[in-house]
């Protein structure tokens, strides 16, 4: 187990590509990090660099407190896991899981052990240990059935395990995972996500893992670095990334749906409360903005973001006391005890979220009206960064 602490790490592919910028990263003993962000931000070229797969344009790289920018991948002690598997199709699964561990022996050595019997019961033990530490990651991982099989025989899920396998005998003091359920099925990521989550919480090694998918990020973090453009945009657990987001971006791509993002300005009245303005609606807002820094800044470009299940379903004609808006419906998503309702409102999209069970007789094309839970509410500035309001 190790920490690793990344310091004004870059990387600058030719003369322009920026895909890393300065980034500043440190990770626990025995942390879980996700990277995550849309696809060209940089995250499996900072992972490429922790493995030493690419070199660093500027900036350094500590595994375990060692400096490791010049240390080849073999000697950092890491081990990774990649999303094409990577197995050997010539050898099977228990060959494939020890190939690491096997010292190579050259011709010489082959010889070696005819004459010299301390050399053949060194290997011998050596063999000994390798057969137990292959045993012992593939009880853990399921696969003791396999360990007879070539790869073409294995299922993904089967193959995705074996490429764990191989990282899991290597005892690495960090593991790194490139998108290594991308290529499984929905079920099947699901499954592997709390193997692997039930996996680290046994090893408790540090492991910093790649994906593009944000849901796998936050079911699979102990803390997220969310990333856009080479460049960090926030860092901490998903529960904190979800419910304070740091910028327009980290809140639009976190969450599912995505959160409405409502643009408009703020005006205040005579007795300092606020309220909203956005495309022919005006709502209130809550009196935890009023004393937030909004007074200081543009109040003519903010935009409000609002999670699609804030965003609630509510009989037509009942009288509300909180902000709602109202407008029909374009489309409804019905998953099972959840569904998605799209509707326009004078002509902008805003997606709810509701229970099916509140839908009641709502149709397409129905009138509706959504209330806003506004105390849950984001405020963005036309830069995108976010207002931290009183509650947070
Ligand atoms: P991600 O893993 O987030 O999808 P990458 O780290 O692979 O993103 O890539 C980040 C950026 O660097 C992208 O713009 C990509 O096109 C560029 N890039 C990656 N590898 C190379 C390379 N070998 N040569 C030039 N540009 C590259």
């Amino acid at each position: 187990m190790a920490t690793v602490e990344l310091k004004a790490v870059s990387k600058i592919y030719g003369t322009t590509i920026r895909a890393v910028d300065s980034v500043d990263l440190s990770i626990a003993d025995g942390e879980f990090v996700v990277l995550v962000g849309p696809s060209g931000c940089g995250k499996s070229t900072t992972l490429r660099m922790i493995a030493g797969l690419e070199d660093l344009s500027g900036g350094t790289i500590s595994i375990g407190n060692r400096i490791v920018n010049d240390v080849p991948p073999k000697d950092r002690n890491i081990a990774m896991v990649f999303q094409n598997y990577a197995l050997y199709p010539h050898l099977n699964v228990r060959q494939n899981l020890s190939f690491g561990l096997e010292r190579r022996r050259t011709f010489k050595s082959r010889w070696r052990g005819i004459w010299d019997s301390t050399y053949r019961t060194q290997r011998h033990a050596e063999r000994l240990a390798i057969t137990a530490r292959v045993d012992a990651a593939a009880h853990t991982l399921g696969i003791e059935h396999l360990l007879n099989r070539p790869p073409r025989e294995l299922s993904g899920g089967q193959r995705q395990r074996v490429a764990v396998g191989r990282a899991l005998v290597r005892d690495p003091a960090v593991f790194l995972f490139d998108e290594p359920l991308s290529n499984l099925d929905a079920l099947l990521r699901g499954e592997m996500r709390t193997e692997l989550r039930i996996l680290h919480r046994s090893l408790q090694s540090t492991m910093v893992y790649v994906t593009h998918d944000q849901e796998e990020a936050m079911s699979l973090a102990d803390r997220m670095v969310v990333m856009k453009d080479g460049i960090v945009q926030q860092i901490g657990s998903p529960a904190e990334i979800y419910e304070r987001p740091a910028n327009r971006f980290v809140a639009g791509f976190i969450g599912t749906p995505p959160m409405n993002m409502l643009a408009g300005s703020v005006t205040a009245d005579s007795v300092g409360g606020l309220t909203f303005h956005w495309n022919q609606c005006e709502f209130p807002l809550c009196k935890r903005w009023v004393g937030a820094e909004l007074s200081a800044i543009d109040q003519n470009s903010l935009t409000l973001g609002i999670r699609p299940d804030r965003l609630m379903i509510v009989p037509i004609d009942e009288k509300q006391d909180s902000p709602s808006v109202t407008g029909h419906v374009v489309t409804i998503e019905r998953y099972g005890p959840l569904a998605d309702i799209v509707a326009l409102v004078n002509g902008k999209r805003v997606i709810s979220r509701t229970a099916t069970d509140a839908l009641g007789a709502i149709r397409e094309g129905d009138a509706i009206t959504l209330r806003l839970e506004i105390q849950y509410a984001h405020m963005f500035r036309a830069d995108g960064s976010a207002i931290t309001s009183p509650r947070n």
